[in-house]
């Protein structure tokens, strides 16, 4: 129902994201973020790094992410060296230093700190780290310990983000999940302790059986670990997952879309309540604390994605078009590839002119404060109404986006019927 994004990962979403009404206690316009920009030039961007292998699958997933007793480490941190050495010598990434990386998988966890510091390192040498980049690493709380902790904060991680995901012992084994909530608990404790001052925890909602009550001790519980991100998705039965094939088999019934939206409702208002204010559809954080990383995603700006299965976007001169593409997604695979020569490109798309428009928009209207009409024409030299009029003027009729003071956001009308409101952009 409501999407993870994780782009460098998996292509940007082009369906599914009914979303409900936000509370902003009162406060009815949304605040602005901090950093990025929309604009073009020889700017520093976003790198992603896919680390695939997980100890087990579990049945909700759908990344490109593989159980593995043992992982050929040592060659894939070679692969992912020759990759970035690669793209830091061609356009659009050379004389472009990093503002944000981002180990995602995958348990890049699972990695030994050495690995991630001879990564890190790699891309300091051959792109350029800016000064307060944010570089942060996804974990599961069952990997890690304090000597592996402090070993990643030594390695140039600053952001840890832990897949918690819930806080009951029944659901995290119905999720499959390899860690118990006390690992949870020790885990962010020891973060703290390693000096990350950021820490994202994910949780799942709408979990079959779960109650809405259970879902704000979940939060409750979370916001005590002292994390200053929270991400909330519900659960969804994606096509591949086992779950999928569980539900067709009608042995697990998903809740119905009511029930969804009633746990949606009960998330959207506890969080901003604990201080997590709503920024994104499915992520909370205080003012200053968003995710950097993400947050270019979401403003369509470009990013490199290294690694098996990994998505990248370039930005075309001028901004009005761009490219896609992306990497051999079986691990063994793109480590031949990319140690052959650097590179491991399976596939890609040139986007058009109208493709950029229309993602821009539907990428941006994620975020709360959603986008400055100037910087659309800025990007793409032609006014927000000349391109999308018609269309946008129903959506202003019926009361879904709302035009103000130079921006356009969607309105609470607007969040419930989200996916209607994107569809009229793709
Ligand atoms: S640990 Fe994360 S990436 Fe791995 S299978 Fe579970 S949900 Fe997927």
């Amino acid at each position: 129902m409501y999407w993870r994004t994780r782009f460098g990962a998996a292509p940007p979403p082009r369906g599914k994201t009914h979303v409900a009404g936000i509370n902003f206690k009162g406060d009815r316009r949304p605040a602005m973020l901090i950093g990025g920009d929309n604009s073009n030039g020889a700017k520093a961007f976003s790198l992603y790094l896919h680390i695939p292998y997980c100890q087990s699958k579990c049945p909700y997933c759908d990344f490109n992410s593989h159980a593995a007793a043992s992982w050929p480490e040592d060659d894939y941190v070679r692969a992912l060296v020759a990759e970035i050495e690669r793209r830091a010598s061609e356009a659009p990434w050379a004389g472009r230093p990093l503002k944000t990386i981002f180990f995602g998988g995958g348990t890049p966890s699972l990695f030994q700190p050495e690995s991630i510091a001879a990564i890190v390192a790699a891309a300091a040498r051959n792109f350029g780290i800016e000064t307060g980049a944010e570089v942060t690493l996804e974990a599961n709380p069952g990997t890690v310990d304090a000597a592996k902790l402090g070993g990643m904060r030594a390695a140039g991680v600053n952001r840890i983000s832990f897949g918690a995901q819930s806080f009951n012992e029944a659901r995290l084994k119905f999720l499959g999940r390899i860690h118990s909530v006390g690992e949870t608990r020790e885990a962010a404790r020891i973060a703290h302790r390693a000096g990350f001052e950021r820490l994202n925890l994910d949780l799942i909602f709408a979990v079959p059986g779960q109650s809405v009550d259970e879902v704000l001790n979940d939060i409750a519980q979370a916001a005590a670990l002292g994390p200053d991100h929270i991400s909330a998705y519900n659960l969804t039965f994606e096509e591949g997952t086992a779950f999928f094939t569980e539900m067709k088999r009608g042995q697990i019934r998903p809740l119905d879309s009511d029930r969804q939206a009633e746990f949606y409702a009960a998330v959207r208002e506890e969080l901003p309540r604990r201080g997590y204010r709503m920024y994104e559809i499915s992520n909370y954080a205080p003012p200053g604390h968003e995710a950097r990383h993400n947050l270019s995603y979401w403003r369509a700006e470009s990013y490199l994605g290294l690694g098996a299965g990994a998505h990248s976007f370039a930005r075309g001169e001028g901004g009005g078009s761009g490219r896609r593409w992306w990497n051999e997604r079986v691990p063994v695979r793109y480590v031949e590839r990319a140690l052959a020569g650097g590179l491991a490109e399976a596939g890609g798309e040139t986007v058009k002119a109208d493709g950029a428009r229309g993602e821009f928009v539907f990428l941006n209207l994620r975020l709360r404060e959603g986008f400055a009409l100037a910087d659309f024409e800025t990007r793409f030299g032609a006014s927000f109404d000349s391109v999308f009029g018609a269309r946008a003027a129903r959506l202003f009729e019926g009361e879904l986006l709302v035009r103000d003071e130079g921006r356009i956001y969607l309105s609470e009308r607007g969040l419930e019927l989200a996916d209607s409101v994107f569809a009229e952009f793709i």
